[in-house]
């Protein structure tokens, strides 16, 4: 299977170059990066500390998508979304990993999805789609007598809180106890708050250093508190997922389909 990776540049695209490379069944078919980025013209592999693949990296997504069965996409909300569309007119897997979108860019993804198989996820790891399915099972289990708390922590640079993961697991906790999160969350608190509202559901967005990613979720009572923590220590496992879910997708109708599908949750 041709992939190509768009962001090849970018932390996550560094990633994807090389598991890409590291599949068996999987080879490298196109690198993309933005417009006047220094990374134009690089060889992908070099740049991913691979040595050389002979994959140029572009500014020309179009020309690349021609080439491929699919896009491995981790970088910004407008990218994604004008991404989406491309992937659709050339009828490619689209294995979308960007988190801040809005909901302008939800609805634009979405219409993609009429002519592309796409595959979006907040995170593409299997221990934290494990921990996805796990909080929804466990917030089913327990009433609001149990206040949920979710919190995150990452590196330095994210610009975008609270994380998409913490965002999964709180629609997952929300889903388990049939309300929506739109309804119950408290994204921010700071100064007078007064009590916290029972069956809301809480998030806290820490940031520093070079963390890659930590997320826990608390469900505290009185007397008695259960937590259930992922860390992720290696960019790879994301990439390995996002490779996974290519895979996958190959060959599946157009659509919007999520991580739980792809490893059977
Ligand atoms: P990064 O800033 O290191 O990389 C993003 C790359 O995208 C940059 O190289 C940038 O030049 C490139 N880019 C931006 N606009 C572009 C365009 N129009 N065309 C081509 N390339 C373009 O960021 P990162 O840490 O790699 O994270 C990228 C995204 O992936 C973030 O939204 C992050 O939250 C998300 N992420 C998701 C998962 C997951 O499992 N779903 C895991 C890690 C990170």
């Amino acid at each position: 299977m041709k992939i190509a990776v768009v962001g090849a540049a970018g932390r996550m695209g560094r990633e994807l170059v090389k598991a890409i490379h590291a599949n068996e069944g999987t080879v490298l078919g196109g690198a993309v990066e933005q417009k006047g980025s220094i990374a134009v013209g690089q060889d992908a592999g070099l740049l991913a500390g691979l040595g050389r693949l002979g994959v140029l990296i572009t500014d020309q997504a179009l020309e690349t998508f021609a080439k491929v069965d699919a896009v491995l996409d981790f970088t910004v909300p407008a990218a994604s979304v004008e991404f989406a569309g491309l992937a659709a007119n050339a009828r490619i897997v689209h294995v979308c990993g960007t988190t801040g979108m809005s909901e302008t860019d939800d609805a634009a993804i979405k219409a993609a999805a009429r002519h592309a198989t796409i595959i979006r996820a907040g995170n593409m790891s299997l221990g934290v789609n494990l921990l996805v399915a796990m909080t929804k099972k466990i917030a089913a289990a327990l009433d609001a007598d149990f206040d949920i708390e979710i919190v995150e922590m990452h590196h330095r640079m994210k610009v975008d809180a609270p994380s998409g993961t913490a965002l999964m697991l709180g629609e997952a906790a929300a889903g388990g106890r049939g309300v929506s999160l739109r309804d119950v969350s408290d994204y921010a608190r700071n100064g007078q708050t007064g009590a916290r509202k029972r069956g809301h559901i809480g998030f806290a967005a820490l940031r520093g250093g070079n963390v890659v990613g930590d997320h826990t979720v608390i469900f505290a009572a009185e007397g008695e508190r259960i937590e259930i923590t992922h860390r992720a220590d290696d960019r790879a496992i994301f990439a390995r997922g996002a490779v996974k879910a290519a895979l996958w997708g190959k060959g599946r109708p157009p659509g919007i389909y999520s991580m739980m599908d792809v490893l059977g949750l």
